[in-house]
């Protein structure tokens, strides 16, 4: 059976790109009836942090990869000692050579740019011991092909690759042996992982071949950009899922935006539900070229999806916003009422508390330069023409649309015009939800008493 993993290393926020990789590894195991296994590639001490795993694996189960529904979590750390006896065999098969040499004494002999590791110690027959690493002897002709599902076979000429180190001196094993050795364990059939490994990818087949296994499919999924062409970086650019999570995306948006980087839906389609996705998805399809990631464009997705809930989801989904802001004056019934006009105008769910909080407030949250703008000449003239007639009129959005008009009119104010003051002096913005619903819901005491301290 088909068998593959996610192989992520908790350094820090779970990056877009590699809940990416998750994606097509996720989608390809279900295709093919395989399993997909979650290992943490924990072995750097110094940079892991036991948050950032439980953030890499609640940020999966947002995006729809739950635990229980996959192999593990396996933690690489509790394999270093099968790291360390591969390196072992290899040495003892004659496959990998001690080496005692710094960069320096490297640099020194070839007189140039460190450009690789020269081989002097190849033929020195030395042992384990303080200060030297152990180095996997390349072989010098030839090349190495790999199979690549998106790339093809891509050649790697043998004598460009350098003797490269396996273990260091304490006879802990580096990456690139280490999570070969993982993937033997594990049974991984296919590797499907990010770009910027496949250089790495001939050194780990010719690995996997000297430990004596078949290598697996590789597959490198095409490496993220920001608008400049460069590659997302965390400390550039807005990277990390739980951000996107936090600020109101929907994870159905979020997974299916994903999915379009590198690739497309039949019949000029983008936004599809995730049943199409999965049935759909080819991974020999996927572009090999880089992929845009582009926030203007996922937020709009967002707004459709948010549109496309059902209101009674839609206010579920807000929750924990409303529930953040805790106004003690929260009403779930006024929000109820409001919540379908918000709904047609968020693109993200965090929006929802500054188009909804002047009816759970008992003063506006004033937008000072927005009630600059309104509170011009001419409109305490008319905030005091409304006071006297939003007084006595039936109070519904329709009379107070036709009554507001009609005092615009009188004074030569168009409905927006006119409208502006009050907006201002109700909800302390210039946007948001229709106003005479607003003003609906809100009800005529506390709406006659904001727009008597607007003019007080
Ligand atoms: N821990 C590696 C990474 O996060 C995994 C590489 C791989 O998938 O083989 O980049």
């Amino acid at each position: 059976t088909v068998r593959v993993r996610f192989a992520p290393s908790p350094t820090g926020m779970f990056h877009v790109g590699g809940a990416r990789s998750a994606l097509h590894n996720w989608i390809y195991a279900k295709q093919q009836g395989g399993v997909f296994v979650l290992r943490v590639e924990d072995t750097d001490a110094s940079r892991n942090r036991p948050e950032w795993t439980e953030g890499i694996i609640s940020a999966l189960a947002w995006i729809g990869i739950a635990p229980g529904t996959y192999e593990g979590p396996y933690f690489q750390s509790h394999n270093a000692q099968a790291h360390r006896d591969a390196a072992e065999k290899l040495f003892a098969a004659g496959l990998a050579y001690y080496c005692d040499c710094t960069r320096e004494d490297v640099q020194a002999r070839t007189g140039n740019q460190y450009s690789g590791y020269d081989g002097h110690c190849r033929e020195r027959g030395l042992t384990a011991g303080p200060g030297r690493a152990l180095r996997f002897r390349t072989p010098d002709t030839g090349t190495t092909v790999v199979r690549d599902i998106i790339r093809g076979e891509p050649p790697f000429d043998n004598d460009k690759l350098e003797d490269f180190v396996i273990a260091r001196a304490d006879g802990s094993a580096v990456f690139l042996l280490a999570n070969v050795v993982d993937d033997q364990l594990m049974g991984i059939t296919h590797v499907i992982r990010a770009e910027e490994h496949l250089p790495n990818t001939p050194k780990q087949q010719l690995l996997w071949e000297a430990l004596g296994h078949t290598p697996p499919v590789w597959c490198h999924v095409p490496v993220v950009v920001n608008e400049k062409r460069q590659k997302l970086s965390k400390r550039r650019d807005k990277v990390a899922l739980e951000q996107f999570r936090d600020e109101g995306y929907l994870a159905d948006a979020m997974r299916n935006y994903l999915m379009l980087l590198g690739w497309a839906p039949s019949g000029d389609r983008e936004i599809v539900p995730w049943s199409v996705i999965e049935e759909e998805f080819r991974l020999e399809d996927v572009n090999a070229s880089p992929a845009f990631f582009d926030e203007k464009k996922l937020r709009a997705f967002n707004g459709e999806y948010i549109r496309a809930l059902s209101t009674e989801d839609f206010v579920a989904a807000c929750e924990p916003w409303l529930t953040k802001a805790a106004w003690p004056g929260f009403d779930a019934k006024a929000f109820a009422a409001v919540a379908p006009l918000a709904q047609t105008r968020i693109t993200l769910l965090a929006e929802i508390v500054s188009y909804v909080d002047f009816l759970f407030l008992d003063a506006p949250d004033v937008d000072e330069a927005a009630w600059a703008k309104a509170m011009k000449e001419g409109a305490a003239d008319l905030l005091n023409a409304t006071i006297a007639a939003y007084t006595t009129v039936a109070w519904d959005a329709e009379t107070l649309k036709s009554t507001l008009e009609g005092l615009g009119t009188e004074r030569g104010l168009k409905l927006g015009k006119a409208q502006a003051p009050v907006r201002v002096a109700v909800t302390g913005r210039s946007v948001g939800l229709p106003l005479f619903e607003s003003l609906e819901v809100l009800g005529r005491e506390r709406t006659l008493e904001r727009l008597r301290a607007a003019v007080s």
